[in-house]
């Protein structure tokens, strides 16, 4: 698994020497030389926000950041397509679901570090360290405020129940956001109680799933359904944006934390771990821990509304304004053992 790097030695020494000429840091620590500018990043995450904060940790370590961009299922195959020979150090995605692909797969390996260990709770990365939850966001819902009072939505039983019948918009079953939720169900209530669930939501759909989350939140507003399920950071980015008509959806339709089990919010994590063969891993590791910085946290929160992963950061404006409810404390790392089971509910129930 080293192979790579010996074979791209001499290129590296080159490089160095070349741009450091004499009285700069020596070439004789060979590994070093060959791991000390580079990091290559294989993400899912495409925000304007989060190149700028690569830019910062090349800045602050000179370690360069490769981007290779793509969705979480294309990057996962590309990885496992490579093989040994994956120039991937670093696998970023959102929703621990997703995550979990990705180690199934083996292409994860377990990272041991204090740094990250401390920074990250427990419940939001996976227990051996093979990925770091480093941003939080919970699965909740928007309804629409001049129909629906917040007490009658304040359970995910709720969203199932008779009072919305052909009034809720949820897109399809094949997102990860819904296979994690419906995995975090099956935990909390059991797999015949989930089944139940899912098919009161599916009697409850006013269409068939159909767009994204924000979609959804535009469909309440327009009358097409009185509920709809969403990630946190969409309803937030769209009262916050620079969209007028979506700051003015806002206004009348209102986001709602339900509590499992009383236990509070669903919650779902974007993150990332160290690649099995990463080439660079000592530089791997560093990004990861670089993320789950103060400076990081608060600027991808800034940057796009998802909550810190860091408990000791603020959450900055405005999506402080959104922070003060309860998340459910179970780990984030039992939903992709779940998913498959809540895939077979789902499709049982037609939710497609
Ligand atoms: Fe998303």
């Amino acid at each position: 698994m080293h192979m790579r790097t010996k074979f791209i030695l001499p290129v590296a020494l080159a490089a160095v020497v070349s741009a450091c000429g004499q009285g700069e840091p020596s070439a004789t620590d060979a590994a070093d030389a060959a791991d000390a500018g580079v990091v290559n990043l294989y993400t899912a995450r495409h925000y304007d926000s989060d190149r700028a904060l690569y830019d910062r940790f090349t800045e602050q370590t000179g370690i360069r950041v490769n981007i290779i961009e793509g969705n979480a299922d294309q990057l996962i195959a590309r990885m496992g397509s490579e093989g040994s020979a994956s120039p991937a150090d670093v696998f970023i995605t959102a929703d621990a679901g997703a995550l979990w692909r990705a180690q199934n797969a083996n292409l994860l390996q377990p990272t041991t570090s204090e740094v990250l260990t401390d920074a990250i709770p427990a419940n939001l990365r996976d227990p051996q360290g093979r990925w770091f939850g480093l941003n939080r966001r919970a699965r909740i819902v928007a309804y629409d405020s001049t129909k629906v009072q917040p007490a009658e939505i304040d359970t995910y039983e709720e969203i199932a129940s008779p009072r919305f019948r052909g009034k809720l918009c949820v897109r399809s079953a094949d997102s990860v956001y819904n296979l994690s939720l419906v995995g975090a169900l099956i935990e909390a209530w059991g797999p015949e109680r989930t089944a139940e669930w899912t098919r009161g939501v599916v009697a409850n759909m006013a269409r068939p799933p159909e767009g994204g989350d924000r979609d959804q939140i535009r469909a309440v507003n327009a009358g097409v359904c009185e509920i709809a399920l969403t990630n946190s950071y969409y309803y937030i980015r769209m009262a916050n944006g620079e969209d007028a008509a979506d700051r003015a959806v806002t206004q009348k339709v209102k986001l709602s934390f339900p509590s499992l089990a009383g236990q509070g919010a669903h919650i779902n994590v974007s993150g990332g771990g160290v690649a099995a063969n990463a080439p660079n891993r000592e530089n791997a590791v560093r990004l990861l821990e670089f993320l789950a910085s103060p400076e990081a946290q608060t600027a991808v929160s800034a940057g796009n509304n998802e909550f810190p992963g860091n408990p000791a950061v603020p959450v900055p404006a405005p999506t402080n304004a959104y922070a003060d409810f309860t998340a459910h404390p179970m780990s984030v790392a039992i939903y992709g053992p779940r998913q498959a089971e809540a895939q077979s509910l789902m499709s049982a129930a037609g939710w497609r």
